[in-house]
């Protein structure tokens, strides 16, 4: 029988003989005793020593099972426990020129991805993600919402056609899907409140340390609902999650030197309209480029990176900009009946500069209107008759919200490049491996 190795870093043990089995991530040979730190598949790490003549050819990343003694040592690194090896199993010899150590660049990092996620930093937000992942959906289970699976080969552009990914379907052509949210809508008539977790992808042409090309997108929608309510299904899914998260990776957030104080007591989120966003950037003087030369950022203007991180930084809640102007919101988003101009709209931005996390609002549910919109973004109405019938027939009012998951990892791990919080990011320069 195998033990994990986190099993036995415990006083139990000490004395007992044991297996482990792993990989050898440092090896240190010296006259008599060699000093191997030995991996497991969980990540978790302890000090084995043998007699030196029995390492001599053994290399970095070398799969082995070992058996020996555990002994509590206060110089062993991590933790002071250490296996005093007296058997030793050979799995694979690794070959001596693995490309990886200490001070690799980060392009060969990402060259070499496949072997880089074992590194410990990796497998730390590996399984902060997965966890994330986990009490994400727990929180729509508990609240009844039916999960559901959409297409990924679609036909119909959700945010514009700038960045679709076209490709040969058949004798026709497809694209990828951008978002779900269309076929989300479609099924709350017979659903009610329903949620996905599927990839979405995008033809990003800039290169930004928040865009990838695939990422994976939690949409939510929901029949009869306010702006006010899906403020407060966000509200609640994202702190629920970011608390239990914390308290699930205390260990790996701390090994990351991530200070998680500052992902408690985010609640209440703080709001502000779209107009008081401007505003305030006005006042502290923020510049977009106009044709060419800055000008003073105007009502009309889309946020951008820049604007949404000096409207957060000084944030330690993620704060909703709600009601947009229509014109720079997609075709979908339902009119303000007291404001022809504006879209009941709300994003949702990280604090500490992060910027947007989520997109939503409630949706358009007037034929005429949505016809007159999608005219205006020259949509070809025949790949969205369907979507037109669920106005035509018993439409209702309702809303959803998209989540960028690797968007709510960059935030509640600090880390500035959205590439570090997925194992095999896809890029404009990278689709391998
Ligand atoms: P942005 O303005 O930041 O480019 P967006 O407004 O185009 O994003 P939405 O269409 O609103 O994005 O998508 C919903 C959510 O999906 C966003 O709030 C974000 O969290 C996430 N998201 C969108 N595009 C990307 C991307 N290229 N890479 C990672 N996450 C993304
Ligand atoms: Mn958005």
């Amino acid at each position: 029988m195998y033990f994990r190795i986190s099993d036995i870093k415990n006083s139990d043990f000490i004395g007992k003989e044991v297996s482990i089995r792993g990989w050898i991530h440092r090896i240190r040979k010296q006259k008599e005793n060699s000093f191997l730190l030995l991996r497991d598949e969980r990540g978790d790490v302890i000090q084995i020593v043998y007699p030196s003549f029995k390492t001599d050819n053994l290399t970095i990343e070398s799969s082995i099972g070992v058996k020996g003694v555990v002994h509590k040592d206060k110089r062993a690194p991590e933790g002071g426990y250490e296996v005093r090896g007296s058997d030793l199993d050979i799995y694979n010899l690794s070959q001596i020129d693995y490309p990886l150590g200490e001070y690799t660049s980060i392009d060969l990092l990402l060259e070499y991805r496949h072997l880089a996620i074992r590194t410990r930093r990796m497998t730390m937000i590996s399984k902060i993600r997965s966890s994330l992942l986990r009490y994400l959906r727990d929180w729509f289970v508990y609240n009844d919402w039916f999960e559901i699976t959409p297409p990924i080969l679609v036909r119909s552009s959700v945010e514009g056609g700038s960045t679709l990914f076209k490709l040969n379907y058949f004798n026709d052509f497809a694209f990828l899907s951008q978002s779900a949210q269309l076929y989300l809508e479609a099924m709350i008539f017979s659903l009610g409140p329903v949620w996905s977790l599927s990839p979405s992808f995008r033809a990003e042409k800039s290169r930004t340390v928040r865009h990838l090309s695939e990422f994976l997108h939690l949409e939510a929608e929901s029949p009869w609902v306010t702006l006010a309510d899906l403020l407060k299904v966000q509200e609640d899914l994202i702190s629920s999650t970011v608390s239990n998260v914390i308290k699930e990776r205390k260990n790996e957030f701390e090994f990351l030197r991530i200070d998680t104080s500052k992902l408690e007591n985010i609640t209440p989120f703080s709001r502000m309209t779209y107009r008081e966003a401007i505003d305030l950037l006005r006042n502290k003087d923020f510049k977009v480029v106009y044709k060419g030369s800055p000008r003073p950022i105007e009502y009309g203007d889309d946020l951008g990176i820049d604007a949404e991180k000096l409207l957060t930084e000084n944030s330690h809640v993620p704060i909703f900009v709600t009601n947009y102007p229509l014109k720079i919101k997609p075709f979908y988003v339902k009119v303000d009946p007291n404001n022809e101009e504006e879209g009941l709209a709300a994003d949702l931005l990280a604090p500490y500069g992060f910027g947007e996390i989520t997109s939503g609002g409630l949706r358009e549910s007037n034929l005429q209107q949505l016809t007159k919109r999608m005219m205006l973004e020259g949509l070809v109405s025949s790949d969205y008759e369907w979507y037109l019938d669920l106005r035509r027939y018993g439409s209702v009012p309702h809303g959803g919200f998209g989540l960028g998951i690797e968007r709510l990892l960059r935030w509640i791990l600090f880390m500035t490049d959205i590439k570090d919080t997925v194992p095999f990011p896809r890029t404009m320069s990278r689709i391998n491996p």
